[in-house]
């Protein structure tokens, strides 16, 4: 049995029938503080689900643009869970409006959150996900991922 909430260990994001691959290395994205960030190959639309309890910091599903050129670099839908051990879950190329959750909300291990889209700057269908922490006073660049 794993303790609740112990460092570093999180649920699979994704169903695991669903999971087609792992990539921890391949996408030129994960370098410098995305070293440890993880994608899971996905078709598209596959349930995102919470790795641990949490509270929702941010959401965004907006975008409904993306695909194979960093000119959508910055159009990735994306949301940020907070943990009680003080580190922090992001999913990202959410499906456009496909959120289930709202900022604030308490959410518990594998619950579904959202839906995997081609939103942002990524190849193919997948989960971008990353644990972290925050090091710095701006938590959307001071920040290093963990590895998980
Ligand atoms: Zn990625």
């Amino acid at each position: 049995m794993v303790r609740k909430n112990a460092i570093n260990k999180y649920k699979l994001p994704v169903p695991k029938d669903l999971l087609q691959r792992i990539d921890r290395t391949s996408s030129p994205a994960h370098l410098g503080k995305l070293r440890n960030a993880i994608d899971f190959i996905v078709d598209n639309e596959t349930p995102v689900l919470a790795a641990d309890d949490g509270i929702i910091i941010f959401v965004n599903d907006s975008s409904n643009i993306g695909g194979a050129n960093p000119v959508y670099w910055g159009h990735t839908n994306f949301i940020v869970i907070m943990h009680s051990n003080g580190e922090y879950s992001r999913y990202d190329h959410l499906s456009y409006n496909s959120s289930k959750v709202k900022v604030g909300q308490h959410v518990i291990a594998g619950e579904e959150i959202a839906k995997v889209g081609m939103t942002g700057y990524t190849y193919l269908p997948h989960l971008h996900f990353q644990v972290f922490v925050v090091i710095g006073i701006n938590m959307w660049t001071d920040f290093k991922t963990l590895k998980v």
